[in-house]
């Protein structure tokens, strides 16, 4: 070897032991011939491997690896920067790039083989972050773009498509001024000179336009991009689309004016009830600030009562139900009550997890108020109907008193209640307890009558109604000797309700009055109540008093009547008798036919007074009967004959059917049967024809008396069996004093029948009667 060969061998070693890469050599049997210092730096391979093979130094796959690509090389092919994994001593990996050159002698043989490895970690780890850098870009939904400090475009992402509707081709190269509406062109200047001053723009507001024209509102964030020098080269640009934000911000505004401007109260908590959120409308029903309010717990709002509702809606929220018109109660900051009606509904975050509940609360007392005073009026309406008109269908004032009293007590919840009747007694004392309810009567008994204390005295007198809350507080109580108060053992009374019941006229009938041992017990409403139930009680009793004096003047009626008749019969029959001597007697034709018609006055008078007289027994219950077995079709038959003779000029026509024998009195149906052919003759003069029928029908005999005369209007068929009652004025005209059907009526019920009329007006009349053959009235 000559020197300059010498020295190139130094030189090229100093070069193989300065160099960074590391370099290893071997034969071609892959023993090892060098390694360099570079090689021991980054992978730990030491000249003691020197000799041994380069296997050694590898994993089984990276040597497979290696040796094929050596093989390449022999086959005089070149490895330049072949891009690897290398594993140092340590076990650690290495991006490495690998060049592979073949070592030759003079002739050219291939003696061995130098492999040097660069270290490109760093390297590989910026393009790696440029390449996840690359992918964010293209993955992102902001656009994000960048241009010279000219303002062309540079790079354009997707999400730049997305927004702004061009392809990359269309917009690189082009100035980003086509991004930009007319009217804020200017604002590209003032970007530009924030960024070459090295300033980054943040969240800019603003608005762009789309390929298609449309103004989208975007929020901006634009930074300066510098080379490796630091100088600024351009400029990147991130545009987010906020139109959905801005949607959201004017809704969410909007929604919080309404919450703002709501008369309810609108509170949001946490499920653990801690209050968020506290509107206008909240602070206006219960009185707490905003800044009282939030943070604290829900439960301030709640009655102590009722704090188990919280747990319940809670646990409703958190399973997501919502809870609508919970009508409860609540208390205010001043511990007032205030009906609500409560909506909850849970607040779920933008994952749809339950995080609180948002109440809306609506003041609903003063709607509660009306609707309670409305039932309350309803109520007492109701209340006072039914007492009024079960004591208005009574006449017996015992039993409406009691009935006033028990209601009024009960309504009032009165310990006991007293009517007191304004009546002298034996002992001359003014009032006198009549009905008593909740209260045994010797309750009171033992003390006597109430005496004319300032206490009493205002309601005996109609002065009005006295209701105390403690009326021994009262300044008219406890004034008159000798009890000064209460007597000794007198029920206990506090709360006193005292109303007077004044009669139509004025006069004080009496008074109720109700007592209970607690103070504050009788309300206004108790008072209206007693007041309408005592003056229909009034009424009740006006009504008792006029139908008891009207009873005892019909019996006074009933009593003259019987007397007036009896009276009256005695000399007419002596008459009658008389008359009938002197026809006898009598021979002159003309006085003959005036004793006739005296007669026959004398008659009709009899008749009169005995329906006067049988009138007054019906009242009394005194008609007499002599039920025996009678043959109804035979007696009809005489009757008819009678007519025939006293009653010329009428056609008695008489058909009968079947067996007529009945159980009955005979000359109380002498007397119907005469009565009623009597009427179709009186009433019915020019019918004639006068039709009578008999028949037996299922155990009963039906009797019809038919004439063809004016007939009875439909509404005064239902009266004519009344007593004293007749039809048509011109009747009046006509003897009679219209007791015939009363009667009638009576004998026929009496003989277990039933009598009616059927009549068409202008046509004539039907009177029928239907009795049992065998009546079970006969032992009346
Ligand atoms: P009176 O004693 O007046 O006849 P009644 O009780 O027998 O009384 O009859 C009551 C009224 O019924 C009569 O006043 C008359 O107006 C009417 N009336 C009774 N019978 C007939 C009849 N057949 N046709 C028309 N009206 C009759």
């Amino acid at each position: 070897m000559d020197l300059t060969s010498l020295n190139q061998l130094f030189t090229f070693k100093s070069i193989f032991e300065s160099l960074e890469d590391a370099v290893i050599c071997h034969d071609i049997d892959f023993k090892i011939t060098d390694i360099n210092p570079a090689a021991e730096r980054l992978f730990g391979f030491t000249r003691e491997q020197i000799g041994k093979t380069v296997c050694g130094l590898m994993e089984k796959a990276v040597f497979e690896e290696y040796e094929h690509l050596v093989n390449t090389v022999r086959s005089g092919a070149k490895i330049q920067g072949f891009r690897t994994v290398r594993r140092s001593i340590t076990g650690e990996d290495l991006h490495v790039s690998i060049t592979i050159s073949p070592i030759t002698d003079a002739e050219q043989k291939l003696i061995g083989i130098s492999q040097t490895i660069r270290d490109i970690s760093d390297e590989h780890i910026a393009e790696e972050q440029q390449a996840t850098l690359a992918a964010i870009i293209e993955g992102s939904e902001d656009a994000i773009v960048s241009k010279t400090l000219d303002g062309f475009i540079t790079s354009w992402n997707n999400g730049a498509q997305e927004i702004f509707g061009y392809a990359a081709s269309e917009v690189i190269g082009k100035h980003i001024t086509i991004l930009i509406p007319q009217d804020r062109i200017h604002e590209e200047d003032y970007i530009i000179n924030k960024i070459r001053a090295g300033k980054k723009i943040e969240y800019y507001k603003t608005v762009r336009l789309a390929k298609d024209g449309t103004e989208i509102p975007i929020s901006l964030t634009v930074s300066p991009v510098r080379n490796k020098q630091g100088h600024i080269i351009g400029v990147s640009k991130v545009a987010r689309n906020i139109t959905a934000q801005k949607l959201a911000d004017e809704k969410q505004a909007a929604l919080a004016a309404i919450v703002e401007s709501s008369d309810d109260a609108i509170v949001s908590k946490t499920l653990a009830g801690i209050i968020t959120t506290w509107n206008k409308g909240a602070e206006n029903i219960f009185g707490y600030s905003e800044n009282e309010a939030v943070g604290r717990h829900i439960s301030i709002l709640i009655p102590p009562d009722r704090l188990d509702e919280e747990e319940r809606i809670i646990s409703s929220i958190k399973r997501g139900i919502k809870i609508d018109h919970f009508q409860t109660i609540r208390i205010s900051k001043e511990n007032r009550k205030i009906q609500v009606s409560l909506t909850v509904s849970p607040i779920k975050n933008s994952d749809g997890i339950i995080v609180g509940a948002s109440k809306v609360a609506r003041d609903i007392t003063a709607q509660r108020e009306a609707e309670n005073a409305l039932k309350s009026n309803s109520q007492k309406l109701m209340i006072l109907n039914s007492i009024g008109k079960s004591i208005s269908e009574q006449l017996d004032v015992n039993v409406i008193l009691q009935q006033v009293t028990d209601a009024t007590t009960e309504l009032t919840g009165a310990a006991f209640g007293a009517f007191f009747y304004n009546k002298i007694n034996e002992e001359g004392e003014s009032y006198m307890l009549y009905t008593l309810s909740g209260a045994p009567r010797e309750a009171f008994e033992k003390f006597g009558m109430p005496r004319n204390t300032a206490v009493f005295h205002t309601t005996f007198s109609g002065e009005g109604v006295v209701r105390v809350d403690n009326i021994k507080k009262d300044e008219r109580y406890g004034k008159m000797a000798p009890h000064f108060g209460m007597p000794d053992g007198h029920l206990p009374v506090v709360s006193y309700l005292a109303v007077p019941v004044i009669s139509s006229t004025g006069t004080v009938i009496g008074g109720l009055f109700f007592g209970h041992p607690e103070p504050g017990i009788f309300l206004q409403d108790h008072e209206e109540l007693v007041v309408g139930v005592a003056s229909q009680a009034a009424i009740a009793l006006d009504n008792s008093k006029l139908f008891e004096e009207v009873k005892t003047l019909s019996l006074k009626k009933d009593e003259f009547i019987a007397l007036a008749s009896h009276e009256l019969k005695t000399p007419l029959t002596s008459m009658s008798g008389f008359l009938q001597v002197l026809q006898k007697t009598a021979s002159d034709g003309m006085n003959k036919v005036f004793l006739d018609k005296a007669i026959r006055q004398v008659d009709k008078l009899n008749i009169l007074i005995n329906d006067l007289f049988d009138i007054s027994k019906v009242q009394a219950g005194k008609l007499q009967f002599n039920f025996e077995q009678l043959d109804l079709g035979a007696l009809i038959g005489d009757i008819c004959e009678t007519f025939e003779q006293t009653v010329p000029g009428h056609n008695y026509i008489y058909t009968r059917e079947g067996d007529l024998v009945l159980h009955g009195d005979k000359m109380r149906m002498e007397q119907v049967i005469t009565n009623l052919i009597g009427n179709a003759v009186k009433y019915a003069p020019h019918s004639r024809d006068i039709n009578i029928t008999a028949v037996n029908r299922d155990h009963e005999i039906i009797i019809s008396v038919i004439d063809y005369g004016a007939g009875i209007p439909a509404a005064e068929q239902v009266h004519i069996f009344s007593q004293f009652y007749r039809v048509r004025e011109k009747d009046r005209n006509i003897s009679g004093l219209g007791l015939g059907l009363y009667i009638t009526k009576e004998i026929i019920e009496r003989h277990g029948g039933r009598i009616w009329v059927e009549s068409e007006p202008g046509r004539g009349a039907a009177f029928k009667f239907a009795v049992p053959v065998f009546n079970t009235h006969t032992n009346i």
